[in-house]
């Protein structure tokens, strides 16, 4: 009998069974489909956050839910020769090739001045820009965060940064963008991160079986098409299945992602504006087949609602065009919709929090963000009363790079032309 049964092989399954494994438990991971990580985890913009997203919000659980999970990520994943982030002044990676990489993401705070910013708005969103530029500041001065204080560093609009975004090639209007600070958020490379926690679950002894539908998870055992298993427990991390197999109130969510190539730059930044759902931003990824732009924003539609799928990417691109001011018809684009699941809990509209549920039944993890994957395996671990190991398992080559899925935004850009946007 297993120690554990994990149900769901996205980043939350897979993140928990390896350190649960690498902390010396047994683990079998249980997925439905024939590659690992093919659902939501396939589908995300490869923004590893660390915290500047939330710094504007009035409350500051999100920002520093993320501060805390760059703790645990340099505590139980530094010893991976791949995990290239570094502390030290300010957050940098190592090297070029690793889990992250090096470019920085800016934020661009709307001016109070701005036309999207109504009259009546103006005082909130100057008090939610200097809350930002404050909470940002703290890191540089204040140790609430440990160790990591230094990590984002905020600047003012200087002619350097001006000179330096111009010269390649951004032309937002500085008139309309109040305030640029500067994060530490980077992108990930998802297939090397991936491979190397596979890699450490089944070097440590962990058991995969993939095309496995679970159709029941108790507290103690689990049944799939051809068996039923039994461990001392059982963790449901099955994405958008999580309500359907433990009764855990989930809704689960859209949002449209938008891959043109070639890219339109060639780093990383946020729009951040009071509307939420005129938010905009732009991750550059570089790939065996070039370079491209995933450019996201933060309207989401319920999972089953029926959507307009050409008047969302025609509303994005003419986003895009605005916001960069170039013509996007040497450009390739391809609308996809990523998929959220988020706890039902007290009336709040979005939560972008871990959670880890015990209901009584089995328990039930979910990531709130791919970035957050450290910290829910970390947590869940603690949640059954286990020390995580610190240390990596010495890895042998890539790892079965084979057994997880491409990134959706991967292969869409790989099938693509450079001819036109519409
Ligand atoms: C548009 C969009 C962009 C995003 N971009 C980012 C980003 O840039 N950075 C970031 O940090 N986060 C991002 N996120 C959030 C991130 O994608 C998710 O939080 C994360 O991938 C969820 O991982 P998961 O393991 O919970 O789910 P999943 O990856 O969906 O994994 C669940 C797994 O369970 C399996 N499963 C389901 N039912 C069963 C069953 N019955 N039996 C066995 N297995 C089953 C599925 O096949 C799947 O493999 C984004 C979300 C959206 C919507």
């Amino acid at each position: 009998m297993h120690d554990f049964i994990v149900v769901g092989a996205g980043i939350a399954g897979l993140a928990t069974a390896e350190l649960l494994q690498r902390s010396g438990r047994s683990v079998l991971l249980l997925e439905a489909e024939d590659k690992i990580c093919a659902h939501s985890t396939a589908q995300q913009q490869g923004w590893f956050h660390t915290g500047a997203l939330y710094a504007a919000l009035p409350s500051s659980r999100y920002f520093r839910q993320l501060v805390g999970n760059l703790d645990d990520l340099f505590n139980y994943y530094g010893s991976f020769p791949n995990m290239n982030l570094r502390s030290g002044r300010t957050l940098l990676t190592r090297n070029s090739a690793g889990w992250f990489k090096n470019s920085n993401n800016y934020y661009f705070y709307a001016s109070p001045s701005n036309p999207e910013i109504k009259r009546w708005q103006k005082p909130l969103w100057s008090l939610a820009t200097l809350r930002a530029q404050t909470r940002l500041s703290w890191f540089e001065t204040i140790d609430f965060t440990r160790e990591l204080s230094p990590q984002i560093k905020f600047v003012n609009f200087s002619p350097n940064l001006s000179r330096c975004l111009s010269n390649r090639n951004f032309n937002l209007n500085p008139g309309i963008a109040g305030k640029i600070m500067k994060s530490r958020d980077r992108t990930f490379d998802a297939d090397c991160l991936m491979a190397d926690l596979l890699n450490s679950f089944l070097t440590c002894g962990g058991e995969l079986k993939t095309n496995s539908v679970v159709s029941e998870a108790g507290r103690r055992s689990v049944s799939d098409q051809r068996s039923a298993y039994k461990a001392r427990h059982v963790i449901v991390s099955s994405g958008h299945n999580v309500g359907n197999l433990t009764g855990v109130r989930t809704k689960v969510l859209k949002s449209p992602l938008l891959v043109v190539k070639p890219a339109i730059l060639d780093f990383n930044f946020a729009w951040m504006t009071i509307d939420i759902k005129n938010t905009f931003n732009h991750m550059y990824h570089c790939s065996d087949h070039g370079g491209y732009s995933l450019i996201g924003n933060a309207v989401y539609f319920d999972v089953d609602e029926t959507v307009d799928e050409a008047a969302v990417k025609q509303r994005m691109i003419e986003k895009a065009r605005k916001i960069f001011d170039i013509d996007l018809s040497g450009h390739s684009a391809d609308l996809y919709f990523g998929i959220k699941t988020e706890i039902v809990n007290n009336g709040h509209l979005r939560n972008y929090q871990y959670h880890i549920i015990d209901g009584g039944e089995a328990v039930v993890a979910l990531p709130g963000k791919m970035s957050l994957a450290f910290s829910l395996a970390v947590n869940v671990c603690r949640h059954f009363g286990i020390d995580p190991v610190t240390d990596a398992p010495s890895l042998d080559g890539q790892g079965p790079s084979a057994a997880i899925a491409k990134t959706e935004h991967y292969r869409r850009s790989a099938a693509m032309s450079h001819t036109n946007a519409h």
